[in-house]
């Protein structure tokens, strides 16, 4: 039987079709008509009324903290639950992170904390220059509460959406209600462009920024003329036909993803010590996580077998299956950043697990997974 992998591209659309026109038009450069068509539909797709195609989501997010002005010294909030280029480009800046841990209901960063964290840093005179706000999972954070406290203290918060392109919070798409929200377009994430990303906002002028900065930060002149350091980071015209056929199929993706899910959880559901991923819609039906992976929890006093078992096991059974994100205050990396709090990101890290979960997956492919997962559970 072939390897299941966790999220493999999947490329069920116009993806060549819009490639062979992309290369009939002889665009084969970064910039071009595809790129411009694949933001105008992302931003009309989302709601968010501009956006920047780019290299990657972590182009997307460095571009993000220079456009809010982030120097040497400052401090950067981010979730501590997530992977590490949520805040590599804090780095990249010379600022300074501070990982913040989550709340057990959606598995993000949790509100109450960051309130009462960016009250005590008004007392001491210290705010961050921005906080970064993950939607893990394709799980939404609690933003407005966390939108609340951001204002009050004049913060910025930026929404890392990577892996959360089609979730819903309140009726409202992932990466829209930050000043700047990103997301990407890598392999494994619910829509691949094989590598990029995308950043929202519903400010023109960062936006046009942005691209200026991402292209070099050319001056408008007949000559090259440069007055600041630039990036080339923008998307290539043929990656951007990929997104748009991939873009045109994102609600089956998500309806796929979520139909998968469900399936894991009446199959797996009844296990003594085995959890799921709770679906928080904070009291408003018209939240959706987009289920980008099925995540659950095992809990070896009650399972009887723990999640490196389980993990060992599908591994043996050639099905690809990781555990959660090693929370970044506890990466060697990041050693000696400050953390506030942190036991509820570690607690789910010691327990947690992805299973596969490709949109491309058949009934029979999770039947394979259940069935070996279930196998831990017999002794
Ligand atoms: C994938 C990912 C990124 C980075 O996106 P790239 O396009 O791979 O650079 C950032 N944050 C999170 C949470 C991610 O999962």
């Amino acid at each position: 039987m072939p390897r299941l992998h966790l999220s493999p591209p999947h490329l069920d659309g116009d993806e060549q079709r819009l490639v062979a026109e992309a290369f009939a038009s002889n665009w084969i450069a970064p910039l071009g008509p595809q790129v411009d068509a694949f933001e105008r539909e992302m931003a009309a797709y989302t709601g968010a009324t501009h956006a920047a195609a780019l290299s990657s989501g972590t182009a997307a997010l460095h571009l993000a903290l220079r456009l809010l002005g982030t120097r040497p010294g400052d401090e950067v909030w981010c979730s501590s639950f997530t992977f590490a280029a949520s805040a590599n480009p804090i780095c990249y800046e010379q600022a300074v992170p501070v990982f913040i841990d989550s709340e057990a209901a959606s598995w993000n960063l949790d509100p109450a904390l960051l309130a009462q964290a960016l009250d005590d840093a008004a007392r001491r005179g210290r705010l961050p220059r921005a906080v970064i706000v993950v939607h893990l999972y394709g799980q939404c954070a609690d933003l407005d509460p966390m939108l609340a406290a951001c204002a009050r203290h004049g913060v910025a918060l930026i929404e890392d959406a990577a892996e959360a392109v089609g979730s819903l919070y309140k009726g409202r798409h992932a990466g829209t209600m930050g000043v700047l929200g990103l997301q990407s377009f890598n392999g494994n994430k619910i829509m691949t462009t094989s590598g990029g990303g995308m950043l929202l906002s519903a400010d023109a002028g960062l936006i046009a920024t942005a691209r200026f900065l991402a292209t070099q930060a050319r001056d408008p002149a007949p000559h090259y003329q440069h007055s600041q350091v630039g990036f080339n980071y923008r998307l290539s015209n043929v990656l951007a036909a990929i997104g748009r056929g991939q873009l045109a199929r994102i609600e089956a993706k998500v309806a796929a993803r979520r139909r998968i899910n469900a399936m894991y959880q009446q199959a797996l559901g009844g296990l003594p010590g085995l959890s799921f991923m709770p679906e928080e819609r904070f009291g408003d039906a018209r939240s959706r996580a987009n289920r980008w992976l099925t995540c659950v929890l095992i809990d070896p006093a009650l399972a009887g077998t723990d999640r490196e078992r389980v993990r060992l096991a599908l591994e043996a059974a050639d099905i690809e299956a990781r555990p959660l994100w090693k929370p970044l205050h506890l990466q060697p990396v990041f050693a000696g950043c400050r953390a506030i709090g942190g036991a509820v990101s570690a607690g789910l890290f010691e327990r947690g697990l992805c299973l596969p979960s490709g949109s491309g997956m058949t009934e029979g492919d999770v039947e394979r997974v259940v069935g070996v997962v279930r196998g831990c559970w017999k002794g």
